[in-house]
């Protein structure tokens, strides 16, 4: 024990000598880095699955095994993990590294991210986070706001002119809430236990829904959804509207989406929320890709109707710029949320809530649960409105541009203007085998990650643009190394 106290295994994050025993040890952890990502030298390892798996079995075996009868010590582990795991990393900071909503988190966010992990709140009773839990409320209530706050305020029954609606002071049941998630899928999931709860057992969602949808229905014990047709990646109102009519007695959950995960596409919000108040269902927007637009008073319209939704899912470890994990379910009325309510003696007892302590429980199916919270406070702060909405402006713009460069060239077809971030092509003339080949040829020679969709019947290249300091250079190289990794095809015969 004592050697490993003075080699530094054993000294604590915490307190006031925590920082100082992070400091030697955080210096070895980003030493590792830095060394990891040169020996990488680009967006992602070259070899494919074989070589990489070879690598990390090559850094382990150095020690024996991942456990050793006796261990290496904190700096050699540090170097030779943190390094392996750098050199071996699919970096989306790197600007040809486009192939899934897998954002370059800010170096502020990530150093955020070690405080939080040096002070380990857990957020499911107040006397293990008691700061934390309340900055999660602050920005629970903010960020829900930003989604419900242009929502027109209904009066309370029986008061003719009641400052009711959003944030009506004194009742903060009525005011919009939000819940911290692990992402989408979870949000996605508590939007349908929520409905379920509410009465709404059925689930209906565009073709183009994410398959988060289907799974949580599947868990929750529903019936598994009705799929409306998706023309183009968006999905149809009259279709939508048949199948409202056919439901019968009980109204459904409708679950539309803003931002899809294929092609960024925003489905219409205004007719689906009309829809859905003229046949008494209740409706979810999955906005877990596009909800950051609500950041940009000039982007925000595209989100128009949003603020109608019963619950919005919204994520910020996509177009938010922050480290896994950082999601947000959303409601109009904090007690709609009453449904996730819990008890357990030891974490919210009766006598302590009456006594004045919060009540944590009921705000995740979650118990031990990180403080994610501080990070995306730090975030919001740092750069304000103003800043994230120049981010996301800027990452659209990137998109616009790569989408620019597409459609100038013969070479390729672009599937169509980018909605989002998200842009749509493939080499011209090319099968979807081809495509396929192409993106496989890429990432096994570790040039570029680019994602696939399928979309009118045939296969896409994905290049899912989300780093918003991606230079015009950088742009005309990924599709010049795409063009380059398109089989040659001898004159006079087609691939
Ligand atoms: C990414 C995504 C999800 C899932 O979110 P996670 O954060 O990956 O759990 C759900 N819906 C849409 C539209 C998405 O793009």
């Amino acid at each position: 024990m004592s050697a490993h106290a003075v080699d530094g295994s054993c000294l604590l994050a915490g307190g006031t000598a925590g920082p100082a025993a992070l400091s030697a040890l955080l210096s070895a952890a980003l030493d590792a880095l830095a060394t990891g990502a040169a020996e990488r030298g680009g967006p992602l390892p070259g070899g494919g699955p074989d070589g990489v798996a070879a690598d990390v079995r090559r850094t382990v075996g150095a020690a024996g095994r991942v456990l050793p009868e006796r261990g290496t010590g904190p700096r050699e582990s540090l170097d030779a993990l943190v390094r392996a795991v750098a050199r071996g990393a699919a970096d989306p900071a790197d600007p040809l590294c486009a192939g899934h909503l897998h954002c370059p988190p800010l170096a502020l966010a990530v150093a955020a991210e070690v405080a939080a992990s040096a002070l380990n709140p857990s957020m499911d009773s107040w006397d293990q986070a008691p700061a934390a839990s309340e900055l999660e409320s602050l920005v629970c209530r903010e960020l829900a706001e930003l989604v419900y706050g242009g929502r027109p305020a209904e009066p309370p029954a029986g008061a003719a002119c009641a400052p009711g609606g959003p944030g009506a002071p004194g009742d903060p049941g009525r005011a919009p809430d939000a819940l911290v998630t692990s992402g989408g899928t979870e949000a996605n999931q508590l939007a349908l236990l929520l409905a379920r709860e509410a009465g709404f057992r059925r689930v209906v969602c565009g073709a183009n829904a994410h398959h988060s949808v289907h799974r949580a229905a599947w868990l929750l014990g529903l019936e598994p959804p009705l799929v409306v047709p998706a023309e183009r990646g968006v999905l149809d109102p009259a279709a939508l509207d048949a199948v409202l009519r056919r439901s019968g007695g009980a109204a459904p959950l409708v679950v539309a989406t803003a931002g899809t995960t294929d092609s960024g596409d925003v489905d219409p919000l205004e007719e689906i929320a009309a829809l859905a108040a003229r046949h008494g269902a209740r409706w979810h927007v999955d906005a877990a890709y596009g909800g950051p637009l609500l950041f940009s008073e000039r982007l925000r319209g595209r989100l128009a109707g949003t603020e109608r939704a019963d619950s919005v899912t919204f994520d910020l470890h996509k177009l938010g710029w922050q480290p896994v994990a950082a999601g947000l379910l959303a409601v109009p009325e904090a007690r709609g949320l009453r449904a996730l309510d819990h008890r357990a003696d030891y974490l919210n007892a009766d006598d302590d809530t009456d006594a004045g302590l919060p009540d944590l429980l009921g705000r995740s199916l979650r118990t031990t649960r990180r403080p994610d919270v501080l990070k995306v406070a730090v975030t919001l702060r740092a750069l304000g409105r103003a800043g994230m909405a120049e981010l996301v402006e800027r990452t659209c713009e990137v998109a616009e541009r790569f989408a620019g460069l597409v459609a100038a060239d013969r070479r390729f077809e672009l599937y169509a203007d980018p909605p989002l971030s998200t842009v749509l092509f493939r080499p011209a003339g090319a099968t979807d085998r081809t495509v396929a080949l192409v993106r496989r040829r890429l990432l096994a020679e570790g040039r570029a990650v680019l994602g696939r969709a399928q979309l009118d019947g045939r296969l896409w290249l994905k290049a899912t643009l989300l780093n918003p300091l991606a230079r015009a250079s950088d742009l005309s190289a990924l599709l010049k190394l795409v063009a380059d990794a398109v089989p040659h095809v001898p004159k006079g015969r087609s691939r």
